[in-house]
Parts: C-alpha cells; sequence; structure tokens
C-alpha cells in the first residue's frame, strides 16, 4: 500500500522550504525530502534582500514585485509561528572608487532610483567604524532574513505536520508515469525538485545549462560595529546578532565545493582589514554554492518531457528575496495553470534538448 500525498518537494533549503509552505497554506499534502548529508547553501546565507545590487547599483530583478511579496510572506510566518527570524536594517553603500561615486551621482537622478537612496556620506576617514575614502549612501528598503532560524523554525513545523522526510533521496527509486510518481511508499502527482547545488546529480535536469559558484563568509565580532546595519563595499559586511558579524563573500568557479578554503579566507581577511578602521576576531570561515543559470535568471516549471516533475532552482546569490515569489509562480502553475513568465520558465530551454524521436 502506498500513501498518496499531492506533492513531493525534494530539498529542505530556502526554495524547497518555501515551495512547501506555499502548497500547504493551499491545502496541499506534501512531503519535504532532505538530508543532511547533502550541504546546503541556505543556512549559510547573509539572508540580506535589497532592491540594487551588485558594484553597478543595479536594480534586482523584478523587485518591485518580489520584495514586497517576500517581505509579507516572511512576516506572515514569524506571526504563524511565533518566532522571530526576519527584519529591516540599515544598509550603506561604500563607495569603491571615484567612478562608483560617479555612477550614484548618474543615477540617483533617475526617477525610480530616487526612491531608493537616501542620505549621501561625504568622502571621509571613516564611518561608525568602516573606511568611507570615497563617501557612501544608506539604502532604503533593505531586509534581512536571518536563514538558519527561518529554515530551523520551519522544519520544526513540517516535523509537527508529519510531512518531513530527512532521508537522502536516490532517484533510482523513483518511478514517473504520465499521471504520477511513486518514490519508495509514496505516490504523489508530481515531484519538485529543490536541490541546489546538487541538481548536477539529478538525472531530469542536470543537462540543462546552469552554472556553479563557490562562495565563502567569514564569521567575525567586532563590539562597536551598530547592530542592525549593513555596509556594501569591496565586500559586503553582513549583521548578525550581539557584535556578531559576516564579510563575504568570495566567488570562485573552478574546483567548486562546499569545503572552506585557506584561500577564501586570506581573501575575506585582507578585505575585512581594509574596511575596518579597528581590529576584529574572526572565528569562522563556511562555504556554499551558488546556483545559476547562464542567462541569469532562476528557473522555475516542468522538465522538457516529464511533466511530473518540476525544478525550483538558480537562485544564485538571492535565494532569501526570490524564494517566495517564485513558490507562488510555480504553485499558481501546478495548481492553477497560471502561466509561468517566460523569463523565469523551464521551457525557455527547451530548445536546446534533442527531441527523443530525432534520428
Ligand atoms: C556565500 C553565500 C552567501 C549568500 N548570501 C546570500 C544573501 O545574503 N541573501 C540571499 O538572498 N541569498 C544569499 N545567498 C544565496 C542563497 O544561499 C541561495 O540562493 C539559496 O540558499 C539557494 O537555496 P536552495 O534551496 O535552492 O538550495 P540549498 O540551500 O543548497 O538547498 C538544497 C537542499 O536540497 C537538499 N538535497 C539535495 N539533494 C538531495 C538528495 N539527493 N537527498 C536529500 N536532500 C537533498 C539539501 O540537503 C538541501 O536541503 C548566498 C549564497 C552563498 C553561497
Amino acid at each position: 500500500m502506498r500513501t498518496e500525498i499531492d506533492y513531493i518537494i525534494l530539498g529542505g533549503g530556502l526554495a524547497g522550504t518555501c515551495m512547501a509552505r506555499w502548497l500547504l497554506a493551499r491545502q496541499q499534502r506534501v512531503l519535504i525530502i532532505h538530508d543532511q548529508t547533502f550541504p546546503d547553501s541556505s543556512y549559510i546565507s547573509g539572508g540580506l534582500m535589497e532592491a540594487i545590487s551588485g558594484q553597478f547599483l543595479t536594480l534586482t530583478w523584478r523587485h518591485e514585485e518580489v520584495l514586497p511579496y517576500a517581505i509579507q510572506f516572511y512576516r506572515d510566518l514569524e506571526n504563524m509561528l511565533q518566532s522571530s527570524f526576519f527584519h529591516q536594517n540599515k544598509a550603506f553603500r561604500v563607495f569603491n572608487s571615484s567612478e562608483q561615486y560617479d555612477l550614484y551621482q548618474r543615477k540617483k537622478t533617475r526617477p525610480y532610483y530616487q526612491s531608493l537612496f537616501k542620505s549621501t556620506l561625504p568622502a571621509s576617514s571613516c564611518y561608525q567604524g568602516i573606511h568611507m575614502p570615497f563617501g557612501g549612501v544608506e539604502l532604503e528598503a533593505s531586509y534581512q532574513l536571518r536563514a538558519p532560524l527561518f529554515l530551523t523554525a520551519m522544519h520544526a513545523y513540517f516535523n509537527q505536520l508529519g510531512c518531513q522526510y530527512q532521508h537522502p533521496f536516490s532517484f533510482n527509486d523513483l518511478q514517473v508515469s504520465q499521471s504520477f510518481v511513486s518514490y519508495k511508499g509514496y505516490k504523489a502527482k508530481g515531484l519538485i525538485c529543490c536541490e541546489g547545488a546538487h541538481v548536477r546529480h539529478n538525472p531530469f535536469f542536470e543537462s540543462y545549462p546552469f552554472k556553479f559558484s563557490k562562495g565563502e563568509l567569514l564569521d567575525f565580532f567586532h563590539p562597536m560595529l551598530p547592530e542592525k546595519t549593513s555596509f556594501n563595499g569591496p565586500k559586503l559586511l553582513i549583521p548578525m546578532s550581539q557584535g556578531h558579524f559576516r564579510i563575504g563573500s568570495t566567488y570562485h568557479w573552478d574546483n567548486v565545493s562546499f569545503l572552506p578554503s585557506r584561500d577564501g579566507y586570506q581573501t575575506l581577511h585582507g578585505h575585512l582589514s581594509d574596511m575596518l578602521t579597528d581590529s576584529f576576531q574572526d572565528h569562522r570561515l563556511s562555504a556554499g554554492v551558488r546556483c545559476r543559470l547562464r542567462d541569469f535568471r532562476p528557473i522555475i516549471g516542468p522538465h522538457h518531457q516529464q511533466s511530473r516533475i518540476f525544478i525550483m532552482n538558480g537562485l544564485s546569490g538571492k535565494g532569501a528575496l526570490h524564494a517566495p515569489y517564485l513558490a507562488q509562480q510555480l504553485g499558481r502553475f501546478i495548481l492553477d495553470q497560471v502561466p509561468i513568465p517566460s523569463d523565469m520558465s523551464s521551457h525557455r530551454f527547451s530548445h536546446i534538448f534533442t527531441p527523443l524521436n530525432a534520428t
């Protein structure tokens, strides 16, 4: 006898957790499968969510829809779980060069940017313990998800509901038919793959055009830096709690693994020494793997041949920001047949696969 459920979700990181929450809120019976032997990136994520990102002060993809949706999603969950894992931060952009300052001057005159920049900080030797030789600007709309707290609270909730199975998923045990999938003792309408970088070992999606990069973060203690304030300069200083901060992250496209490296440590330690005016104590280096598609957009939707196998992946360096919105888009596609916008749809890659019957 098989237990009949609606959907199996593979992965308990930000993607799988948000997907599971969305489906549960729609009264779907789900089973979330994840396992600690498969390291994830979500637990180490800084969880920062901002409308402007990158060295070129770029507006984040779909930020006008994605950011408000994520804010509401996490706040609702805080209320539901009576837990605290999401808050607004102060955020400063620390200019790296006079060119970046000039770029800011040009961008701030554009209509939409005006609402995202607050006060400009003049070039000076330091501001709140941070070197600011080219000045900086305070940003509007910066939020932070404490990803480990969020995931711990959500996994405890899934446990209470009895819909979580901590277990290494094996595709050898999966059967897929036209109308259902089955895995061990479960039969479901579909499998939703949210494995982050482990998609490299997923036989359905491994040949999609993913790109992987390793990122490292260095934790440090500095009692004088302001709480709930991030500084984005050559690297990003992320507030944690009670004098604990992180600096990150590095980008490595070769030898991509979840293992921290000496090189990563030296890079981050060097940046930290340059950014801070005072001494600090570093204490832990962690590493994760970002996963993106070649066009820098996430991917959601069905497999190009197996309509019962879905994916939500490619969250790259924006998992906290994008996961709630992508879960909603994929959920509405699966349950309500609402089309997925083409810029995030899995269909945009269908043309690269040779049809099965091609000679
Ligand atoms: C250094 C670094 C800093 C970052 N900082 C930020 C930030 O400040 N803000 C932000 O929004 N994003 C940030 N990100 C990005 C964010 O971490 C990712 O976008 C997000 O974690 C991706 O989530 P995911 O659920 O897709 O994958 P993951 O978190 O990797 O989760 C994958 C899940 O699948 C499970 N799994 C996979 N295969 C199997 C299997 N066969 N059996 C069982 N379980 C399996 C794993 O156990 C895990 O639960 C950062 C990333 C890195 C690397």
